[in-house]
């Protein structure tokens, strides 16, 4: 099959390398010329170009690009698409990219790896990185159940675990479990760097091990990124952080009053419910 990518980062460059090595006969369309060169150079694309028009060839083709883009691209890029072919995008956010799209080509089909890493662009592209992660679909009632069967047969090669889900559901779930731990996790990283003596900062800059990496990994990711989550699921994010702040003052009420025993009791409970959300 001739599959297209636009925007080879972190995560089109990926999907370049799994779809390659499928046998796929793969397009990169990407901003700079560079990154098309590099993305030939390790493999992760057979042909590439700045120009979209590459993707005419395309059957089927994956939107790869920042969020704010992912609207705006394709609207480029459907005036050189036959209309057979399915388009499908990774943006992390679902409700806004399906509406504005859904009008403007019937065989879209939503879609979002749940897999990344801290890292992004080109450089940052890795083979098998969607094995074993979930993959969720956001078709609508009005999505041809021809091009759903494309998506998820392509995704399924990846390794992936696919999920389906109206966009809306898609969106406050990720609020939670996504969105949510980005801010939190940077205002962890902002909280720390407020030590006023610049010695005790030192020292705990120092002794940061496995806890701080873990905890502090996503406030350390892509800016662009986070950025963009905030803007386009702002209602879901706030909610999520307005109820993070209601459970922080709770937490913090309990250590003034010296409450230990409510203290473990809710520790306990979160010790269990974390087994709920990942092994
Ligand atoms: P990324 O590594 O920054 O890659 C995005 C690529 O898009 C850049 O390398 C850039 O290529 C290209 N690009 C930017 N503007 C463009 C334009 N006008 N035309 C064509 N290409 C353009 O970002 P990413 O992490 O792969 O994220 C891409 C998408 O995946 C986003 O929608 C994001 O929500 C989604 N996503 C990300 C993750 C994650 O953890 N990172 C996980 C799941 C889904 P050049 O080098 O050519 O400028």
């Amino acid at each position: 099959m001739k599959i297209g990518i636009l925007g080879l980062g972190l995560i089109g460059g990926s999907l370049g390398f799994d779809l390659r090595s499928q046998g796929h006969h793969v397009l990169g369309v990407s901003r700079r010329e560079s990154t098309c060169q590099k993305a030939v150079s390790l493999g992760s694309v057979d042909e590439a170009s700045v120009e979209i028009s590459l993707l005419a060839k395309a059957e089927v083709v994956f939107i790869c690009t920042p969020i704010g883009l992912i609207v705006p691209q394709v609207n480029q890029l459907i005036a050189h698409l036959s209309a057979t072919t399915v388009v499908t995008d990774v943006g992390s956010v679902k409700a806004p990219i399906v509406k504005a799209i859904s009008p403007l080509w019937s065989n879209f089909v939503g879609g979002h790896p749940m897999a990344g890493t801290a890292d992004s662009g080109i450089e940052a592209a890795q083979r098998h990185l969607f094995v074993d992660r979930p993959y969720v679909l956001t078709p609508i009632n009005t999505t041809p159940s021809e091009a759903i069967a494309v998506v998820e047969e392509i995704v399924r090669s990846l390794g992936s675990k696919i999920y389906h889900c109206q966009p809306e559901q898609h969106d406050r779930a990720v609020s939670w479990i996504s969105h949510l731990p980005v801010m939190i996790s940077a205002s962890l990283i902002a909280a720390c760097m407020g030590e006023t003596d610049p010695a005790v900062l030192q020292l705990a800059q120092n002794l940061a091990s496995s806890g701080f990496r873990d905890t502090s990994r996503v406030g350390g990711g892509n800016p662009e990124l986070g950025v963009m989550m905030a803007q386009f699921n702002q209602q879901a994010l706030l909610g999520s952080l307005q109820q993070y702040r209601h459970n922080l003052d709770k937490l913090i009420h309990l250590i003034e009053q010296e409450d230990w025993a409510a203290l473990e009791t809710k520790l306990q409970s979160t010790q269990k419910a974390r087994l709920e959300f990942v092994e």
